[in-house]
């Protein structure tokens, strides 16, 4: 049996804007400001906006991620949906048929979707290399075990195979929390 590590990487709620979404919330013309580079050629803006629920709760400051997306989506903890009162499901990233909207206020407007609010599945990117290592493919489902005081196996984990990507486990902030997730923290794949 082979024993591999894997860092963990926490996903705060965040949002990804199309086009005509980023216009109304930041203005004619407006683009993405980069802080931070991400795996997959990804970045945290320094862009952020304000998520409002159908119940009048808001969620202030919630970060944008680029590059900009063909339809806008919200990543969200279950704890999240919960304060604001959404029946938002567990998906994939990039699959939002069916999910519920909600309104968005930037500096310039505000949109409110039809669509696009998530909680999304666990799941560990890794390059070309490492899954040939790991003896996986791209959307595998894996276990993994985690180790310490609140141990656990965490079942049902999606593999992501990407040249672009590096090798990381990448679970909301209700997971981490629940599993007491320190600095530097990884988990093991026994293959
Ligand atoms: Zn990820």
């Amino acid at each position: 049996m082979k024993r591999f590590e894997i860092p963990v990487g926490i996903s705060a709620r965040h949002i990804h804007l199309c086009l005509a979404d980023l216009e109304v919330l930041f203005g004619e013309g407006a683009t993405l400001h980069p802080i931070k580079t991400l795996m997959g050629g990804q970045y945290a803006a320094d862009e952020r906006v304000t998520i409002v629920g159908g119940n009048g709760r808001q969620i202030e400051a919630v970060r944008v991620l680029g590059p900009l997306r063909g339809d806008t989506q919200v990543e969200l903890s279950k704890t999240d949906t919960m304060f604001l009162k959404l029946q938002a499901p567990l998906r994939d990233s990039g699959d939002i048929e069916g999910t519920p909207g909600v309104t968005l206020v930037g500096p310039k407007g505000q949109v409110t979707l039809e669509k696009g609010c998530i909680v999304a599945k666990r799941h560990v990117h890794m390059s070309t290399e490492d899954a040939m290592n790991f003896e996986l493919k791209d959307k595998d489902l894996i276990s993994l075990d985690f180790e310490g005081e609140r141990s656990a196996t965490l079942n049902n984990v999606l593999v992501r195979v990407d040249a672009s990507f590096t090798l990381e486990l990448h679970i909301d902030t209700d997971e981490a929390n629940a599993l007491d997730v320190k600095p530097n923290q990884s988990v093991v794949y026994e293959a």
